[in-house]
């Protein structure tokens, strides 16, 4: 079976020709997919019945399915998606005031092994490719506002789900670019984030893209020893390689680097841990803001949260030392949706 999602214009132009029809037909097919997010091949009636019947025998739109979607108390919605082998994976739909975010996976599993992480214990079982991973949003999408509908007020997406967008670069990479084509999804690419814990060669690779999102980078300790503890990547990349490349990073006008920065109770929440930070933001020059995650618990993890008087306080030394700082509240909690619980857990907190 040919699976049609994933593929570009261009593709799906050479696939209709394949099957002995006009190119335009390709072109029809690619704004079926990608503009109205149609899943069914027989809703796409602009096509003659007797060419849907032949794409019916030969194709596929996508082999993903939703598995279960699990409701928290806030709005936040977590769908656990089944690939075509029976794997799984997660997404998480989360509402905000003035816009959504979708957060989508780039793997099964992560082979990262980052101690304070849930979906590091399944080690990594495979990558995902380009049209699975843009498989995620159509469905979040029509799931939540109907095939084909508008969404009131656009989307932001995160690839901060399941696994190291880096460690799967070229599928992810082509997922960005049919996710942000203005003939297709048209998702802008400054409405789309993607975070890493520090692939460096990928980070240079990333900043010379065409289509380029955000970037974030995961901190979350402020020495090497400390950072490899919790991030084991730290040793092949370490700190100063990690700042250097961020250093040179061709940002945009007014684009700064996010690092995201867990905090851990009593593993990297000193007072010494934030000015280091900022040290470290200057030291390198670098136009960096610092989102400060409080950990989210699971019973498999061993860390707790810091406690939000030590957040604040951190967050006031780094803004003191001028780096700006924010506190990203947990959504999705009450059903492990929020970040660093994405285990493709079939109940809500089991
Ligand atoms: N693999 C990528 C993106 C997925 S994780 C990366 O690591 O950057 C998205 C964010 O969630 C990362 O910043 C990560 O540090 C954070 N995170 C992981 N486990 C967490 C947990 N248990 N609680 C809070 N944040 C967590
Ligand atoms: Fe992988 Fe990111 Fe989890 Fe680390 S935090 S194990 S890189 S998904």
């Amino acid at each position: 079976m040919n699976i049609l999602l994933g593929k570009t214009e261009s593709e799906l132009v050479v696939l209709a020709q394949d099957l002995g029809e006009k190119p335009f037909r390709g072109k029809q097919l690619y704004q079926a997919l990608y503009t109205r997010r149609t899943l069914d091949l027989n809703a796409i009636t602009e096509l003659a019945k007797p060419l849907r019947e032949k794409l019916c025998e030969t194709s596929q739109i996508t082999e993903t399915t939703i598995g279960n979607v699990f409701y928290s108390s806030d709005g936040t919605r977590r769908y656990l998606l089944k690939l075509g082998d029976g794997k799984e994976v997660e997404a998480v739909f989360i509402p905000e005031e003035h816009r959504d975010t979708i957060c989508i996976s780039c793997q099964v599993g992560c082979a990262v092994g980052c101690a304070f992480c849930m979906t590091a214990q399944l080690g990594i079982k495979r990558n995902m490719t380009a049209g699975e991973i843009v498989s995620q949003v159509i469905i979040v999408l029509n799931e939540v506002y109907g095939a084909g509908a508008e969404t009131p007020h656009g989307t932001n997406l995160v690839f901060m789900g399941m696994g190291e967008s880096f460690l799967n670069y070229d599928e992810v990479m082509k997922a960005i670019r049919l996710l942000c084509d203005e003939k297709g999804l048209g998702i802008s690419p400054k409405r789309i984030t993607v975070s890493t814990s520090g692939i460096v060669p990928k980070i240079v690779s990333f900043g010379q893209e065409e289509v380029r999102p955000r970037l974030a980078i995961s901190l979350s300790g402020t020495t090497d020893e400390q950072r490899t503890k919790l991030i084991p990547l730290n040793k092949r990349y370490g700190l100063d390689e990690l700042m250097r490349a961020l250093q040179s990073y061709p940002l945009r006008d007014r684009e700064k680097i996010t690092f995201e920065y867990v905090m851990l109770d009593g593993v990297n929440d000193s007072d010494e841990d934030a000015r280091r930070l900022a040290k470290l933001v200057h030291q390198y020059h670098l136009k960096a803001k610092v989102n400060l995650i409080p950990h989210n618990p699971a019973p498999e993890l061993e860390f707790n949260s810091s406690p939000m008087s030590r957040i604040l306080k951190f967050q006031q030394l780094l803004n003191d030392n001028g780096v700006d700082a924010f506190i990203r509240r947990p959504r999705g909690q009450d059903i492990s949706a929020a970040c660093g619980q994405l285990a493709a857990r079939k109940a809500v907190n089991s």
